[in-house]
């Protein structure tokens, strides 16, 4: 078994044992593997472990592993090529919106309507809607991306209204917190602000996905109801 193998047993071991002190099922919180600054070969080595869905915060950067993964998964014949799924989750500027809405299946760093109406507008007939978390600047970060928590339910109402969209939850990267009361109560804003949104009746479908917690906090990420981890340097090592 390779490393990054063995490195994917012991994160979904911590997935699960972090679900089950919190009550919770352990197939309640999917595990996306970051593989941002490793390369294509860090991907096909996480493939024989399961591992399917992964994040890139760079667009260039994940084009690349994305092609090159589609033409490993062919030469291989693994018919899960087309299965892999990659989530865009680092900031995204207007004018790289075309490239992520031609590659990517999830974007989870949508924080304006004007990058929303864009990844519509650019989205391929022929692929399935692009699916979209909104990044949420929890803890008022001043140098962090994300829509302040007063607008995420209007912002929401409106991205939920795009054709080629499909709202799936909210994103959230706080700063890192001294204990883990401390990151218990910091990703319970967010949930809180997810139950919030769901609950007021603005959108047709409620949101599914909470993304939260990362190599340091997954554990207070999942006690305070994240459905989505996704972690880097434990899977792929220091970057
Ligand atoms: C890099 C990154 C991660 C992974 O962080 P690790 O601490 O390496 O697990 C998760 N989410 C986002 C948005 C990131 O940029």
């Amino acid at each position: 078994m390779t490393t990054i193998e063995q490195n994917l047993h012991l994160v979904r071991d911590r997935i699960a044992t972090a679900c089950r002190a919190a009550g919770r099922a352990p197939n309640s919180v999917r595990l996306l593997a970051v593989s941002k600054t490793f390369g294509a070969d860090a991907v096909i080595a996480a493939l024989p472990a399961g591992q399917r869905a992964f994040g890139e915060n760079y667009v260039a950067e994940g084009i690349e592993k994305i092609l090159a993964l589609r033409v490993w998964c062919a030469s291989h014949s693994l018919a899960a090529g087309s299965a892999l799924e990659w989530h865009c989750i680092g900031p995204l500027q207007s004018n790289k919106t075309r490239p992520v809405a031609e590659h990517f299946d999830w974007v989870q760093s949508v924080d304006r309507l004007k990058i929303a109406q864009r990844l519509s507008e650019q989205r391929p007939a022929h692929l399935p809607p692009l699916q979209i978390c909104l990044q949420v600047n929890i803890d008022a970060g001043a140098n962090k991306s994300g829509v302040a928590p007063a607008d995420a339910q209007a912002l929401a109402a409106a991205v939920a209204q795009l054709p080629r969209l499909t709202l799936r939850g909210l994103m959230a990267i706080p700063e890192p917190a001294i204990d883990f009361v401390a990151a218990c109560a910091l990703h319970a804003r967010t949930k809180a602000l997810f139950d919030q949104i769901n609950a007021a009746g603005v959108l047709a479908r409620p949101m599914d996905t909470l993304s939260l917690g990362m190599t340091a906090d997954l554990e207070a990420a999942i006690h305070a109801g994240s459905t989505m981890v996704r972690v880097g340097t434990a899977i792929f090592g220091g970057r």
